[in-house]
């Protein structure tokens, strides 16, 4: 399997070669050349797989330049019960009305990054070994991605990160997860300042060309393909689990719901249904930052600036430029990357596309499945209210957009799977909000925020990052 650019400007590479890579070089995202098939009877074959072999099996259609053996150890050591808590890794939990949860979410930062995340550590220290190189992660973060980064790369060889995270800004609970590190390889720092100015920050280290070649800096961005291939995964293990629950055979449809920001995780729904998976609905569930929920109802895709992005009680979507969007409009555009650049010059000229009158966009729902719709924060606590009425359980706030967005969509017969992105326990002040009780903390977390820090204090200051990296690397 080779790897092409969305906007035509790379030769093919590999797995491999676009691991440790963020954007292509002429700004594309890396796509690739075609999708594995994946026919009923090869399904069937999977019914009783565990996660990891399942891992095994899809993974070994997109990493073909990684050796059979070495990408099965890979999976093995990722998905075990100690990292997620359970055999299944990602269980199914029913709600009602044919609704029912996937849990993503019971991995080490209780988010459903980890399912990915905890891969790419793996895959990073082995591709780093392999080709005897070292690399230096530099992030800026509000929460949620920081933190799985950081669980995932901690101890790994070849591997340091560098985080950046607005200084007071994340809740007590997101600090302790972060700062209670102690592992050498990870390194905090809290700017005082605001996550823009994180973000800034590692911007203009990275525009710096001669420092980031001689210091080795990566990301772990969202748009890594290596994340969403990991992600292909649990579409596969869930579409699975229910035709064994239910009286179900392979080859029934059955629809899924993602809460959705950067498009990173519907993305990995379409490309299990592009693969053969028979996925009906793919809907994608916003907050009131409605960026995509436009696109899939008219046709018109206008990012927001920063300035016009709400800040809502399911903060990890509160995203106005979906960095993974570019991949799928690849595919609806007849995977034409003429086309594609086309547009995007377009939207960078004009701030927006619209692609109301084209004939492709008609199919959206047809020929690929998407629906969407959004949420606000009364419909958040009113579904939190709800599932809990009735099924005892929590549900966090994400996960919550995607339910009350699913309910909309669900037809007689066909199963409708929410993808859980984050435990309830990590935005407790809107789950105490909903149902005025708080809700548990897991085992491995109680106590946390007692725990020693280890965290370096900065002003707003690139000068400095760059100090700290040099003197850390010796380079
Ligand atoms: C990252 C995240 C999302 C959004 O996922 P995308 O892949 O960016 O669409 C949703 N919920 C939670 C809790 C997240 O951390």
């Amino acid at each position: 399997m080779k790897y092409l650019s969305s906007r035509g400007g790379m030769a093919p590479v590999t797995f491999s070669e676009i691991l440790l890579e963020g954007l292509a070089p002429d700004g594309g995202l890396a796509v690739p050349e075609s999708y594995p098939q994946i026919g009923l009877a090869q399904l069937e074959s999977w019914k009783d797989l565990s996660y990891s072999q399942l891992a095994f099996e899809v993974l070994k259609h997109f990493a073909t330049d990684i050796p059979e053996s070495d990408l099965k150890a890979l999976t093995a050591k990722t998905y075990t019960k100690a990292v997620y808590g359970s055999e299944e890794i990602t269980p199914i939990r029913e709600l009602f009305d044919g609704l029912s949860v996937l849990e993503l979410s019971n991995g080490p930062t209780l988010a459903f990054k980890d399912m990915a995340m905890q891969l790419l550590g793996n895959l990073f220290e082995y591709q780093l070994a392999r080709v005897n190189q070292e690399l230096n992660i530099l992030g800026a973060t509000s929460g949620d991605t920081g933190s799985a980064a950081e669980y995932a790369m901690r101890g790994k060889k070849g591997v340091r990160v560098f985080m950046l995270s607005p200084a007071g800004k994340m809740s007590a609970f997101q600090r302790a997860q972060m700062y209670s590190l102690q592992d050498p390889n990870i390194v905090n720092i809290a700017v005082e300042g605001l996550f823009d100015d994180c973000q800034d920050i590692v911007k203009s280290v990275s525009e710096d060309l001669e420092f980031k070649q001689r210091q080795k800096i990566g990301t772990v961005n969202s748009i890594n393909w290596g994340r969403i291939s990991a992600q292909v995964v649990y579409y596969f293990n869930a579409y699975i689990q229910v035709i064994k629950k239910s009286a179900k055979k392979m080859g029934d449809p059955v629809s899924f719901a993602v809460p959705s920001g950067n498009f990173g995780n519907v993305l990995a729904g379409h490309i299990a249904r592009m693969m053969g998976l028979p996925i009906r609905k793919l809907v994608v569930a916003t907050n009131e930052n409605n960026v995509l929920d436009e696109f899939f109802r008219t046709g018109v895709y206008r990012p927001r600036k920063s300035a016009e992005t709400y800040i809502t009680s399911s903060p990890s979507m509160d995203i106005s430029k979906a960095s993974n969007f570019e991949r799928f409009v690849y595919d609806l555009l007849g995977r034409d990357p003429v086309a594609l650049k086309s547009l995007w010059d377009g939207l960078a000229k004009d701030g927006y596309f619209d692609l109301s009158q084209d004939a492709r966009f008609k199919e959206v729902e047809a020929k690929y499945g998407f629906q969407s719709g959004s949420s606000s924060h009364a419909d958040r606590l009113k579904t939190i209210q709800e599932v809990y009425k009735r099924t005892g359980t929590l549900i966090d706030t994400h996960t919550a957009d995607g339910v009350k967005v699913a309910r909309q969509f669900i037809e007689p017969g066909v199963p409708m799977v929410v993808l859980e992105t984050a435990l309830a326990v990590k935005f407790a002040e809107t789950i105490e909000e909903a149902v005025g009780i708080s809700p548990p903390v897991p085992e491995a977390f109680i106590g946390i925020e007692a725990l020693p820090q280890k965290v370096v204090n900065m002003p707003i200051s690139v000068e400095q990052v760059k100090n700290l990296i040099s003197n850390a690397t010796g380079l």
